[in-house]
């Protein structure tokens, strides 16, 4: 039974309402689910999956939202196996490409091979901040020792401090954009240090093998949502946004713009510049507030471009590019095995995603030629989504904290509000920021709510 695409839910009356189907919400329905508790995934979209969507290019499935899995991101895993996805390595033999300060070289492994001083360069850079990543408590950063002093910077600023040479920033760079969607500059020092524990360190956040770039999925992330949905049944309602949230000593009042529902409590799991869709009676307390109103998304694009076969290989490379100049800063080759070749293409949103599509194509293809030679010029089919453009929840792939943000709002990600209990992405320690942090937080406020509900008197 495909989920309910009826605005109007059939049931009025259960014990939790879940807000959102992304990973979060539904790994919290299940689990409920699987508590005997009644549940209904209210999402605000016409799908499920949130950040993970599925698209095509050359007829070949791509993921346009989250991609890959670390064999560390076992809960993410678990939910695929169950829904019967399955993984294949990301392809990385080869050499990989360097476009930096206008020239281009080929290199082997995670980090670029430039000059030697450069090299000697990026790993001064890399232990001091596997140094300050080792001082954070990933679950409650804003309480490490350090906490306020990392805080007042900017990622960027300590980059500055450490008089880091152009190659490290360029490459620290490309970590910001694909990791919180935003410069250096943007985010805070304490937000970055947080995600990067949270990932493993920096290796593990940065590799291929053995890292968090180890597998992806041949049916696509959004593809394990859609098979748990499926199981959720009618108990997951689409293209319903909720609108209000109130509450009193007996229960929640959940309001869409064609339903009221009554529940016990309620589980939250959009992310926190979502909140900001929602109103809250009584209203959210301050520091929660402060976090709707300061944890702004970062933005992030993605192209695809399919050729006849992955011609790079023949050529010796691995399909994976750096570069420090134009709107593409990463690729990566994620072709079917036997079929067309498939490039993924990381687009800077600020020199994208104002153009028009053909603009994008274009511009998006004269840099994969400068990259990989000029049978890139010719490809079978093109496609690109802009986060950013969304009409529903956009941005992404991690909210973009700036300075103070952390320190000033943080201890509220997971405080509940009542009734209304939070997950989400955000939410977690280990693994935040990816699909299997999303898992763990909704099987977690699952298993507190389930917890309370089995404490009070039956009936209301
Ligand atoms: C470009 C990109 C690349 C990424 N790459 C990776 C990767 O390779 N590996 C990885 O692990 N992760 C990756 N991520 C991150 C990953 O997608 C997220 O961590 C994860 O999907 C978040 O799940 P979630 O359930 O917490 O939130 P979401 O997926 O954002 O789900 C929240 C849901 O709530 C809904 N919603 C919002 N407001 C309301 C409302 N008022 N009423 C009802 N519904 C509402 C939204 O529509 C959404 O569906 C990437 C993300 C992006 C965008």
């Amino acid at each position: 039974m495909s989920p309910s695409r009826e605005r109007r839910p059939a049931a009025t009356s259960v014990d939790v309402v879940v807000v959102g189907a992304g990973f979060a919400g539904l790994s919290a329905a299940e689990r409920l689910v699987s508590t005997g508790l009644s549940v209904l995934v209210l999402e605000g979209r016409d799908r499920v999956g949130g950040r993970s969507l599925s698209g095509e290019v050359a007829g070949v499935p791509v993921d346009f939202g989250a991609t890959w899995v670390a064999r560390r991101h076992t809960a993410i895993r678990d939910l695929a196996n169950r829904v019967g996805c399955t993984t294949t390595g990301q392809f990385n033999q080869g050499r990989n490409v360097l476009w930096m300060a206008g020239r281009r070289r080929t290199y082997r492994g995670t980090i670029p091979k430039v000059s030697p001083m450069a090299l000697v360069d990026m790993a001064r850079v890399q232990l001091a901040l596997e140094k300050l990543v080792a001082t954070v408590d990933v679950d409650a950063a804003w309480e490490s020792p350090r906490a306020g002093e990392f805080d007042a910077i900017s990622f960027g600023e300590w980059l500055d401090r450490k008089n880091a040479l152009a190659p490290t920033r360029a490459l620290m760079t490309v970590v910001s954009k694909v990791q919180w969607g935003c410069s250096p500059g943007d985010v805070s020092l304490l937000h970055a240090l947080r995600y990067i524990r949270a990932a493993g360190g920096v290796d593990h956040m940065l590799d291929v093998e053995g890292g968090q770039q180890q597998d992806r999925y041949l049916e696509t992330t959004q593809e394990i949502a859609k098979r748990v949905a499926e199981r959720l049944g009618d108990r997951v309602v689409l293209g319903t946004p909720v609108r209000w949230i109130s509450q009193d000593d007996t229960g929640v009042m959940v309001r869409t713009d064609s339903a009221e529902i009554t529940a016990k409590y309620a589980i939250v799991t959009v992310a926190t510049a979502h909140r900001a869709g929602i109103a809250f009676h009584p209203a959210l307390p301050e520091p929660a507030e402060g976090l709707v109103k300061t944890w702004r998304m970062g933005v992030l694009s993605k192209a695809f471009v399919a050729y006849d076969k992955p011609f790079w290989r023949t050529n010796g490379l691995s399909g994976e590019a750096v570069t420090d100049t134009g709107t593409v800063f990463i690729t990566f080759d994620v072709s079917p095995d036997g079929g067309p070749g498939v490039l993924m293409a990381f687009c800077d949103p600020r020199v994208f995603d104002g153009f028009s599509p053909e603009t994008r194509r274009s511009m998006v293809l004269r840099q994969l030629v400068q990259l990989y030679g000029t049978q890139a010029s010719a490809p079978i089919d093109y496609v690109d989504h802009c986060w950013g453009a969304e009409p529903f929840a956009p941005g992404g792939p991690n909210p973009a904290v700036a300075p103070y943000a952390t320190t000033s709002y943080g201890p509220a990600l997971t405080e509940p509000h009542g009734r209304v209990h939070w997950a989400g992405t955000e939410t977690a320690g280990e693994w935040a920021g990816c699909m299997n942090g999303a898992v763990l937080t909704g099987q977690r406020a699952a298993e507190r709510v389930a917890a309370v509900v089995a404490r009070e008197v039956p009936a209301r």
